[in-house]
C-alpha cells in the first residue's frame, strides 16, 4: 500500500480555492440582500409602476452606480414593464473626467443623457470666497435635473441615497434644525411636478461599498468642486458607525422607528390634537400608561444606552 502526502503547493491551492468559494458565496449573498432591499423598498412605497420611465441620476459615485446596476437587474425580473434612462449632469468641475460615464454607459448598453451645464463657474462667481457653495450648487442642479426629466419624459427621478444617508439626515435635522425629519423614500418634488424615488432607502452603505468594489465601477471622486463634505454630516456618520460597532441592532431599530411613529407620544400639535383631548371610556393600548416604564427587550440595559 502506498501513502501519498500532499505537497505544500497542493495545500496552498486547496486553501486558495476554498477562499474563492467563500468569496463567491459572500458575493451571492450580498447581491441577494441588495436586490431584496431594493425590491422591498420599491414595493413598500409603490415606487415604480407599469409604463414608468425612471431617470436614474448618476453622479459617478458608488451609490448611483449601484442604483443603476440593481435597477437594471430588477427590470429583467420585475412584474411590471418600465424603462430606464441614466442621466449625468456635468457641472464642469475642474478635473471632471467627462468620458468616464459615457464609456461605462455605452459598455453596458443603457440609454443615457449627459447634460452639460457650467454651474461650477456660476457658483464660484456668485458665492463669496470662504462661504459654503453647496446650497446654490444643489439648487441649480435640482432645477436642471427637473427640466431634463421633463425633456426626457421621465415619470420618476431616482436618486442613490441609502439607509445611512437617511439616518444621517434625521440626526442633522434634529441636532441643527429642531425637526424630526429624515429623507423620504418617495415624494413629490418641491416644484410639484415630479415624483422623486430613493430605491436604495433600505440598503446599508457598507453593502453598497462592497458591491461597487465587486463590480469595479469606474468611480469619479466627489471632491472635484473643492468643497469639503459637510463636517456635521461626517460627525454624525462617525457617531452612527460607532453605535453600529458597539451596539449591534441599534441602527436597524433606529431606521425601523422611522416607519413606526406615534404622534400622540410626541408634541406636534399639527399631528395630534392635544388641546381637545377628552376621556373616551374606551380602552386603548396606545393610551397613556401613567407611571409604567416603556418595555424594551431585556438586553437593552441602561448601561447600553449610555
Ligand atoms: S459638494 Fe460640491 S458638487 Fe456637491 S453640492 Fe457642494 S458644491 Fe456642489
Amino acid at each position: 500500500m502506498s501513502i501519498t502526502t500532499a505537497s505544500s503547493a497542493d495545500i496552498e491551492q486547496a486553501a486558495a480555492s476554498a477562499a474563492d468559494v467563500r468569496a463567491r458565496l459572500e458575493t451571492n449573498k450580498l447581491a441577494k440582500r441588495l436586490r431584496r432591499d431594493v425590491g422591498q423598498a420599491i414595493g413598500d412605497f409603490n415606487m415604480i409602476g407599469e409604463g414608468d420611465k425612471v431617470m436614474v441620476c448618476l453622479s459617478g459615485g458608488k451609490d448611483s452606480y449601484a442604483l443603476l446596476d440593481i435597477l437594471l437587474h430588477m427590470r429583467e425580473h420585475a412584474p411590471v414593464n418600465f424603462d430606464i434612462v441614466a442621466v449625468n449632469l456635468d457641472q464642469k468641475q475642474p478635473g471632471f473626467p467627462a468620458e468616464v460615464l459615457p464609456n461605462y454607459l455605452k459598455s453596458i448598453g443603457v440609454p443615457y443623457h449627459i447634460e452639460t451645464q457650467d454651474t461650477y463657474s456660476i457658483v464660484k462667481r456668485v458665492v463669496p470666497e470662504g462661504k459654503t457653495t453647496c446650497g446654490l450648487c444643489s439648487r441649480l442642479r435640482r432645477g436642471i435635473l427637473y427640466r431634463v426629466a421633463d425633456e426626457l419624459g421621465a415619470t420618476r427621478i431616482a436618486l442613490g441615497h441609502h439607509r445611512d444617508d437617511i439616518l444621517q439626515t434625521l440626526f442633522l435635522n434634529m441636532f441643527f434644525g429642531s425637526k424630526i425629519k429624515a429623507m423620504p423614500p418617495k415624494l413629490v418634488s418641491d416644484d410639484g411636478k415630479h415624483v422623486v424615488i430613493r430605491p436604495l432607502a433600505y440598503c446599508r452603505e457598507d453593502d453598497l461599498e462592497a458591491w461597487a468594489a465587486h463590480k469595479r465601477f469606474p468611480i469619479i471622486p466627489c471632491n472635484l468642486c473643492g468643497s469639503q463634505e459637510n463636517l456635521q454630516r461626517q460627525n454624525i456618520k462617525a457617531m452612527l458607525q460607532d453605535w453600529d460597532k458597539r451596539f449591534p441592532g441599534r441602527i436597524k431599530n433606529l431606521f425601523r422607528s422611522l416607519g413606526n411613529v406615534v404622534p400622540s407620544h410626541l408634541m406636534d400639535h399639527d399631528l395630534y390634537d392635544f388641546r381637545n383631548i377628552e376621556a373616551t371610556g374606551i380602552a386603548d393600548p396606545d393610551g397613556d400608561t401613567a407611571f409604567d416604564a416603556p418595555e424594551f427587550p431585556k438586553e437593552a440595559t441602561a448601561v447600553e444606552w449610555l
